[in-house]
């Protein structure tokens, strides 16, 4: 598959998941086009609205480098659930801002995999245009 390496790191990414509350585990990894990846784990907090998920901790650490929507080539974001885990509604809003709408979003629990894009995940979006 065109995107296994990074979907290895992310679930490379997922050992590191802090989630002692819920115990589901979430990794994520972004590539970018010159090949530096940003890995990220969802990191869970006694006071749960604390909490912050895989794919934006990912997302937010190639952001924090420099890198742009227009350096980001994919994002795999993976879990030890029983079934894919999609984004959640408040890392679609992210994603929605901070990658291409066409971007490749894949998405595994190690049985399934399936790749979709933020523009199918979170159609009808809010965005900056609103507050023009
Ligand atoms: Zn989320």
């Amino acid at each position: 598959m065109k995107y296994q390496n990074v979907l290895d790191e992310a679930f490379e990414a997922m050992k590191n998941a802090y989630a002692p509350y819920s115990n589901y585990h979430v990794g994520a990894c972004v590539l970018c086009k010159d090949g530096r990846t940003f890995k990220g784990a969802n990191i869970e907090n006694a006071s749960y609205g604390a909490a912050n998920c895989g794919e934006r901790s990912a997302i937010f650490g190639a952001y924090s480098y420099g890198y742009r929507k227009d350096d980001i080539e994919a994002i795999a974001i993976v879990t030890d659930g029983d079934r894919i885990g999609a984004p959640c509604g408040i890392c679609r809003q992210v994603l929605s801002e901070l990658i291409h709408q066409d971007t490749p979003i894949i998405l595994s629990n190690g049985k399934d995999t399936e790749i979709k894009t933020i523009s199918e995940l979170l159609p009808m979006q809010f965005n900056e245009e609103d507050l023009r």
